[in-house]
């Protein structure tokens, strides 16, 4: 191995740098050359790949978001855009590639791997709806952005006597609001993983209500069936009954733009690092993710097309701690 590349792709994450500052001087330390490709897949078929210096990648682990770029490319979901990419890849006679992305991006990196050429992912999303790893890079940074929202929508919930909707991101996955309505003390928490009908929710503000609490919050996930538009639009019906007045606050990309956590730079570091040994040791096709705190592969073909699910036992806490 002389020569690898890495990009990042998909949404972009907090620790995203510190994997990609990992991969780099990693590499280097083994003596070889690494390229970054900047805009994701959209680089890799532009040919867009720039030399990466262990200096290069200094000043950028404290910082969110990715250095190199990130984009969603429509063209490498097509076999000819993929085919472009292979030739730019062969021009730069680059060996393989480390691909730091979430769910879309590693279905691209199979697809790639696919295609013969060697591919290695890490795990890296905010919403933590990867299999292959127990946590992906950017969660806890995410995680903690919005339970500090959630804190202080509760101050001033207090002050108003009011009910909160905090809706918070994770695409299909309910992980990030699971652990955010846990963490924050939220009254609900609405996933996509359980059903939940709004006026289950209603019946808990009125209780909260009725037993003199001066507030009520519900977390709730973008992707539940009921997000919190659908589950306000029910609420204004129903105000008398719910006895608060009612707010809603959609956090939206706020949740990405952090500084990473430290224990996302930890896990960045070490996921990156663990790209570059898979690599050197020959294995390919994979996804490196940590499980049970110890850095794992896990074949690139178990990790596509499969969600993590969510701890029930989870759920059944917050419900008990909700009371
Ligand atoms: P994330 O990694 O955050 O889940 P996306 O779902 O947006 O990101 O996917 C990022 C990019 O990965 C897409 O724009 C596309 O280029 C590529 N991609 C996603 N799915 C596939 C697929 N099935 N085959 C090939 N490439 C894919």
């Amino acid at each position: 191995m002389k020569r690898i590349a890495v990009l990042t792709s998909g949404g972009d994450a907090p620790g995203m740098n510190a994997a990609l500052r990992a991969v780099t001087r990693c590499g280097i330390a083994r003596g070889w050359e690494v390229f970054g490709v900047h805009q994701g897949y959209a680089g890799l078929i532009s040919g867009d790949f720039r030399p990466l210096t262990a200096r290069s990648v200094g000043g950028i682990i404290q910082l969110g978001g990715t250095i190199l770029g990130s984009a969603r490319s429509p063209e490498f979901k097509t076999e000819e855009g993929r085919m472009k990419a292979l030739w730019e890849l062969g021009q730069q006679e680059i060996e393989a590639v480390v691909i730091i992305g979430g769910n879309g991006s590693q279905a691209g990196a199979s697809a790639l791997s696919k295609m013969g050429f060697p591919v290695v992912g890490v795990a890296s999303t905010i919403d933590n709806d990867l299999v292959g790893s127990d946590v992906t890079i950017g969660v806890d940074t995410a995680l903690n952005i919005a339970l500090e929202a959630l804190d202080r929508l509760k101050t001033t919930a207090s002050s108003h006597q009011r009910a909160f909707l905090l809706e918070v991101m994770g695409r299909n996955c309910g992980y990030l609001a699971l652990e955010v309505g846990i963490a924050g003390g939220a009254e609900a928490i609405v996933i996509p993983e359980i059903k939940t009908e709004p006026e289950e929710i209603v019946q808990i503000f009125r209780h909260a209500y009725e037993r003199g609490k001066t507030h009520a919050c519900a977390v709730v996930a973008e992707g539940a069936a009921y997000n919190a538009a659908k589950l306000a639009a029910y609420f204004s019906e129903h105000q008398a009954r719910i006895g608060y007045e009612l707010r809603s606050t959609t956090l939206g990309h706020v949740q990405r733009g952090g500084a990473p956590t430290a224990y996302d730079r930890l896990l960045a570091s070490r996921l990156g690092a663990g790209a570059v040994d898979v690599l050197a040791s020959g294995e390919k096709g994979v996804l490196v993710g940590m499980i049970k705190g110890q850095v794992t592969t896990t074949s690139l073909d178990k990790v596509v097309g499969t969600q993590k699910p969510i701890d029930p036992a989870l759920f059944q806490l917050a419900r008990v701690l909700d009371t």
